[in-house]
């Protein structure tokens, strides 16, 4: 199996990073991926001015996929994230959603013990692995701390072990990169980090041709959902709603009437992150939906 070392960690998805493999559709690739910090904090005692502040979020990539062309959709299914045994937060004055109420800036390491993390003496706190940085290559180059329809810094937490992603391709190979993996996220992302940590992902890639799905989309356990970010959270739902009811009613048959009072019957309507450059939302409807209507994600 290929395997792409962490030393190919870029800040920026572009379609001018040469690509460091290459994958035929439907080949398996495992990413190795730094933390966001680029694994360079390791002490709660550490000296902010030792820290490169410019390697931010970075990705490992890019993955070049034979046959993928712009318009096509790459399917990335996710085999596996195995992360470390620790992993780091870091909470700033002005940084997220709390910005305002912290006067100065705190490191806490969080060490693995038997699938939890140890938040402190009092808590201990389920592992769920998922990916918060998983894009290809946009046509303008982008920072990897930014989500958009190429995927980037979604920070969506059901993109987990399992869960199957379709991202539009845009450059010819797609560019696919993979980095900023959580051990526990929270819809919101709050305080702007997530529990940090280094690791490997595992995905399976294949390129789908002539078919039309709203995206980013996710399939994971039971549900769907379509993924929109904005500028603002109001845009980012508003998006997002209309994205799924469009996909309802042109691929999958629905009456335009019925598919808006399904999406308010049962199309969750859930916040991602509110803390990267834009804001990011999704919609989830049951997988169940979809075969009652005789459709089938590619
Ligand atoms: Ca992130
Ligand atoms: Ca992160």
């Amino acid at each position: 199996m290929k395997r792409i070392s962490a030393e190919h960690a870029t800040c920026t998805l572009s379609k001018n990073h040469p690509s460091v493999a290459r994958a035929v559709s439907g080949e398996t690739i495992v990413f190795q991926t730094l933390d966001c910090y680029g694994n360079q904090i390791r002490s709660e005692a550490i000296d902010f001015t030792g820290i490169q502040g410019d390697f931010n979020n970075p990705a490992t990539g890019p993955l070049f996929v034979e046959g993928a062309m712009p318009g096509d959709i790459l399917k990335i299914s996710v085999l596996d994230i195995q992360v470390a045994d620790q992993g780091v937060m870091v909470v700033r004055p002005g940084a997220g959603a709390l910005g305002d109420v912290f006067q100065s800036s705190r490191v806490k390491i969080l060490p693995v013990k038997d699938g939890h993390a140890v938040f402190n003496d009092h808590l201990r706190i389920p592992l769920n692995p998922m990916i918060g940085v998983i894009g290809v290559a946009p046509l303008q180059e982008t920072p990897t701390t930014v989500p958009h329809v190429h995927g980037g810094n979604m920070d969506c937490k059901r993109i987990v072990k399992g869960a199957t992603l379709y991202l539009p391709v845009f450059v010819e190979g797609a560019l696919l990169s993979i980095g900023d993996l959580h051990g526990v996220m929270a819809d919101g992302e709050v305080v702007i980090c997530a529990m940090e940590m280094e690791g490997e992902v595992t995905v399976k890639v294949k390129v789908i041709k002539e078919r039309k799905l709203p995206m980013p989309l996710v399939m994971a356990a039971d549900d769907f959902m379509v993924i929109a970010s904005k500028e603002t959270l109001d845009e980012a739902a508003h998006t997002v709603t209309h994205a799924m009811h469009g996909f309802l009613v042109h691929e999958v048959g629905m009456d335009t009437h019925e598919a808006g009072m399904l999406l308010s019957l049962l199309g969750e309507l859930k916040i991602c992150q509110i803390v990267d450059p834009l804001m990011t939302t999704r919609m989830e409807l049951p997988l169940a939906i979809l075969e009652s209507y005789g459709y089938r994600l590619p």
